[in-house]
């Protein structure tokens, strides 16, 4: 019999989109059952809105965006690009190495189809937002995980990093500010990242989607600030930070030293020509987007809506007995530990059916992040203030008589 599908290769991927459990709560919705959606980073469905300036960039283009643009996107476009990257230190030469995709994650997927041949290594790291694994997976490369340390406020354990890097390493990806554990990662951490890439000449993945999401006063520096020679690719879009993940509008910043990349940069443009351009309505909204106006500054501070559920689910979650969370400096997610132990939990995705089940609550198990052991959850802080309490009520009351079997 002939096969018709790779499909297999994504087994135990993206679980925060798909899988057993996903399925169940397609199931119970279906049968007229009220879920609440603990699960995904969209803010729409939670009342947050695009702002005004938003919307009217892209209402006001659609006339100028009926025809294909150029592959990698409108010079308007890029060039405010090219400003907000080069404001933040990041050595980009021009306009022509900015790449617009329909969302960050197109260009997730184009950079590793160009990059891997079978068997090549990514490192990535644990816990990841899952779309890398199975954009290098799918690629044909096999994704290695670098674990993130809970106890040092998750950042990247440099030194089981490096303990992983083999001749086959090509890249590393680093996630930062990080989904699904909300951390930002000071200078120290990634100038020791940027050193050991440049020392065994890898490429650097930088997912910096939320760098706008920032809460407590922290800055965030790109690692592509760090080394002007280091040869870097920056991800970023306005999905989270302007509230619009629908328009799916990103894109891609080449920087540092391109010597050795000729081949690679060549087959970019191939993948990027080949999907003719992304979505041009969206494009016209990047200059008005990263302009400064419409972003969700205010949500961030104390009184705003993402800072005060930040708040709430942070406090609410290591007020129950057998959970402990870090709190969160950026983003809208949140990744507790839960004790395995006292609940006897062997599966943290049979720990997530069985509170869909009994509360109607989604929530996404630490696996579906690569994370190992049983023992951790994502949730996603969107929802406001009195569905958080409410959520958090019915969790503990699970939990008080909860044991695995
Ligand atoms: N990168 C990270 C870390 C994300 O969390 C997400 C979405 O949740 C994406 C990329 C994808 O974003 P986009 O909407 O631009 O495809």
């Amino acid at each position: 019999m002939r096969t018709f599908s790779k499909s297999h290769k994504l087994d135990n991927v993206c679980y925060d989109i798909r899988g057993p459990v996903m399925d169940e709560a397609d199931r119970m919705i279906a049968a007229g059952e009220k879920i609440l959606k603990l699960n995904i980073g969209n803010p729409a469905p939670f009342d947050f809105d695009a702002p005004p300036e938003i919307i009217k960039a892209m209402t006001d283009n659609l006339h100028n965006a009926q025809g294909y643009s150029t592959s990698k996107g409108i010079v308007q476009a890029r060039e405010a690009i090219l400003k907000y990257h080069r404001g933040k230190g990041v050595n980009v030469a021009s306009v022509d190495d900015i790449y617009t995709g329909n969302g960050v994650s197109e260009l997730i997927t184009m950079v590793m189809q160009g990059l891997l041949d079978n068997g090549d290594e990514v490192l990535v790291p644990a816990p990841d937002y899952p779309l890398w694994t199975a954009s290098v997976t799918l690629a044909g490369g096999t994704a290695v995980h670098y674990i993130c340390d809970e106890q040092s406020e998750w950042f990247p354990d440099i030194a089981d990093m490096e303990s992983k890097i083999t001749d086959k390493t090509k890249a590393v990806v680093i996630i930062n500010p990080n989904n699904p554990t909300g951390a930002v990662y000071p200078r120290e951490v990634l100038e020791k990242i940027a050193a050991m890439a440049k020392k065994h000449e890898l490429i650097v993945f930088a997912d910096e989607i939320y760098d706008r999401l920032l809460m407590d006063g922290v800055e965030h520096t790109s690692i592509a600030s760090i080394d002007p020679e280091l040869f870097c690719i920056t991800f970023n879009g306005i999905s989270k930070s302007h509230m619009s993940a629908g328009f799916r509008a990103g894109w891609m910043v080449l920087s540092g030293n391109k010597s050795n990349m000729g081949g690679y940069i060549e087959g970019l443009n191939m993948l990027s020509s080949m999907r003719l351009c992304s979505n041009v309505q969206a494009q016209y909204v990047i200059p008005a987007a990263l302009s400064g106006t419409g972003s969700p500054d205010k949500e961030l501070l104390p009184g705003g809506r993402i800072y005060e559920q930040r708040e709430c689910i942070y406090t609410l979650l290591n007020d129950i007995d057998g959970i402990s969370a870090v709190k969160p400096k950026a983003a809208f997610y949140i990744f507790p530990k839960i004790d395995a132990k006292k609940f006897n939990i062997t599966s943290d995705e049979q720990f997530v059916l069985d509170l869909l089940r009994t509360k109607k609550i989604l929530l996404v198990a630490g696996g579906g992040f690569h994370w190992e052991q049983p023992d951790h959850f994502r949730i996603v802080y969107l929802p406001n203030i009195d569905q958080l309490k409410l959520s958090m009520a019915e969790m503990k009351d699970f939990l008080s008589t909860y044991r695995q079997k």
